[in-house]
Formats: structure tokens, sequence, C-alpha cells
């Protein structure tokens, strides 16, 4: 069984590199050298990463018509 890997949430680039360091593994993009979230498990670093990439895409694209931003604005009175 083999988990697919989301291209890169950042610039969309499927160059992606598995590193480890000490007991953590996470995913590495070779193009922006964005990192993803380190875990214990191989396949949860690459799952987080998944999300991220999942997430990005749906909101980096054409606004949704419930936008969960906040519209905070300030106003300033003159006077
Ligand atoms: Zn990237």
């Amino acid at each position: 069984m083999a988990t697919a890997i989301e291209p890169c949430p950042f610039c969309r680039s499927h160059h992606l590199h598995l590193t480890h360091s000490g007991l953590t593994y996470c995913v590495v993009c070779e193009h922006c050298k964005s990192m993803g979230p380190h875990w214990e498990s191989l396949e949860e670093a690459i799952e987080r990463w998944n999300q991220t990439s999942r997430a990005q895409s749906r909101s980096g694209g054409v606004p949704s018509e419930r936008s969960p931003q906040p519209a905070q604005r300030i106003q300033h009175f003159a006077g």
C-alpha cells in the first residue's frame, strides 16, 4: 500500500522529498523548500502534508461564497 503524496501546497510542485531527522519524518518540497510537519510516523507525515495541500488548494482558488474570514474593517471617523 502506497500513500500518494499531494503536490506542494505552496508552489504546486511534485518534486517532494521525504526526510527524517532523529525519530520524526517530514515532507520537504525540493522546489520552494517548504517543509511539512514532523511526525513520528511516515504515513502520518504524508497525511498531514496532504491535508495542508488540500486545504491550500481549496482556499487558494476561487473564494467560496461562505468565506470563514472575518471581515474586520476599522473605520476612521474624521473630526
Ligand atoms: Zn513547493
